[in-house]
């Protein structure tokens, strides 16, 4: 097993490729993206006080320590509980492993308030059941400490998924609602200072009461109900948002707050639904708006009419499609996504241009002859095909970065624009 999933190439389903919004290329064969346990890499980053326990082999450990790029002896809060061979055949009882080695954890950190048992390849395969481990380390360790589980196997998920799992996992925790009024909570992980840009402005619109999910302290996880109203900041959460639905939560429907507009599309939708003037709104937004049309404007100049081909990675790509074409004026030829929530990415794929293929799933070999029979100016994929396209002479961007760097909100969309823009002015440079 490698950090890649490599799957075995199935039968491929695929309808031919038609003008948006109706047909999708869907494909099933061989895939390369990142698996869930890398979700890790910016969740440990969000929520302060939690610690992630993966209970997988060394490849999993070598995955999350070379990911996050952490020094050993930084104390992260992530570890990996290693199976040896002694627990893969058998021979050793590994909840008797987990539970010593849980306990050796928290000794060393008695400052965790939130443990996540993270599932692994190794743990699927030897059918570990990590919910009821949570169950028996949360009695045992409780009340102070509460152990929650998730699954980030690369048999499961796929890169981005690991925090839809983990969010889903949290929401058990969220209390009760109290509210009798409506509450806004925004879901999804930020970084701190773009957090904290988003809180200034739905405070200076008048919003009541606003909250972030996940907090950054396991004590502050809003209370969810029918009083909830969830704006999602990642598109990648489909089960953490069909479960505050459950709850009682009514989700609000808009584009991902990406660039000038799709983060004044994103603010509309909050401001709509807590009734706030168009004058308040305009007030509030205009500054940064402004701010933010600026900074594009300096790579439009580098990236206007450029031809853009996205493979599936992150599940962020039909966003960013959207800004590219919308304000970069970028021409996506191919949008591909690990998986299509349309429900959730319909305000995304409805502002596409008639006539890009947007496809779903993936046969990789397939997916490079299509690339490479388009030679697109700019190709957005994982990292283990940019170097080789690099080497066919492609300008590449890594799409790991759209998770690894600060890219929501109106001071980040010259950031987010730069990010795309560099790799095609270095390309220019060298004269490939
Ligand atoms: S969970 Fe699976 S795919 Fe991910 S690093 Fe571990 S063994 Fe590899």
């Amino acid at each position: 097993m490698t950090v890649l999933n490599l799957l075995a190439r199935r039968a491929e389903t695929a309808p031919a490729a038609r003008p948006l919004p109706t047909e999708v290329l869907r494909q099933r064969g061989q895939r390369e993206v990142f698996c869930g346990l890398t979700g890790i890499v910016w969740l440990h980053r969000k929520i302060q006080d939690a610690f992630f326990l993966v209970v997988g082999s060394r490849t999993c450990a070598h995955l999350i320590q070379s990911a996050a790029g952490v020094m050993v002896f930084a104390e992260p809060r992530f570890a990996t509980a290693i199976m040896e061979e002694r627990d893969l055949a058998g021979m050793a009882d590994p909840n008797e492993e987990l539970d010593r080695v849980v306990a050796q954890v928290l000794e060393r950190r008695p400052d965790i308030r939130l443990l996540f048992l993270v599932g692994s390849c190794p743990s699927e395969v030897i059918k570990l059941d990590l919910s009821r481990a949570a169950a028996r380390l949360s009695a045992r360790h409780g009340p102070d400490l509460r152990v929650l589980n998730y699954s980030g196997s690369g048999i499961e998920t796929t890169f981005t998924e690991g925090e839809d799992a983990c969010l889903t996992a949290m929401v058990d925790l969220a209390p009760v609602e109290t509210a009798t009024a409506p509450h806004l909570v925004v879901v999804g992980s930020l970084p701190d200072i773009v957090e904290d840009q988003f809180r200034r402005l739905f405070s200076a619109m008048g919003l009541p009461r606003v909250d972030f999910f996940p907090p950054r302290r396991a004590a502050d996880i809003p209370e969810i109900g029918p009083q909830t109203r969830f704006l999602l900041a990642q598109p990648f959460l489909g089960a953490t948002s069909q479960k505050l639905e459950d709850r009682g939560a009514q989700p609000l429907r808009a584009p991902f707050p990406f660039g000038a507009e799709g983060t004044t599309a994103w603010l509309q939708a909050a401001a709509d639904a807590f009734k706030i003037s168009p004058a308040v709104f305009n007030s509030v937004v205009a500054p940064g708006r402004e701010r933010a049309k600026r900074a594009l404007a300096r790579h439009r100049e580098t990236l206007q009419g450029k031809s853009v081909f996205l493979f599936p990675d992150s599940q962020l790509e039909p966003s960013m499609a959207r800004f590219l074409y919308e304000e970069l004026d970028m021409r996506p030829i191919e949008v591909g996504t690990p998986y299509l929530n349309k429900e959730l990415v319909s305000c995304e794929i409805s502002r596409l241009p008639s006539g890009v293929v947007l496809s779903e799933g993936q046969d990789v070999d397939r997916q490079l002859d299509r690339c490479r029979a388009a030679k697109p100016d700019l190709t957005i994929c994982g990292l283990g095909l940019a170097n080789p396209l690099e080497r066919e002479g492609l300008a590449t961007k890594w799409s790991i970065e759209l998770v690894f760097s600060p890219v929501h909100g109106f001071d980040q969309a010259g950031d987010l624009a730069g990010l795309f823009a560099r790799p095609v002015t270095r390309h220019a440079m060298l004269g490939v």
